[in-house]
């Protein structure tokens, strides 16, 4: 019997990400696979400080 993995490798790059807080637009981490983006977890605005958890990618700096 075979298993196969289906499991989507994850990429990470530099992006814009869009920061709630301070509502401005910050390189961050983002990671990426064929189906989705998001940002990587734990990082900080360099601008205000908060947590980019919940920012939104606005895109990425090398996009195939
Ligand atoms: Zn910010």
């Amino acid at each position: 019997m075979e298993i196969q993995m289906k499991m989507p490798v994850a990429k990470v790059a530099a992006g814009k990400v869009h920061c709630p807080m301070c509502t401005h637009s910050v390189t961050g981490n983002v990671e990426y696979t064929p189906r989705y983006m998001k940002v990587v977890p734990g990082q900080k605005c360099e601008r205000c400080g908060a947590s980019l958890d919940v920012a939104v990618v606005l895109y990425l700096r090398n996009a195939a």
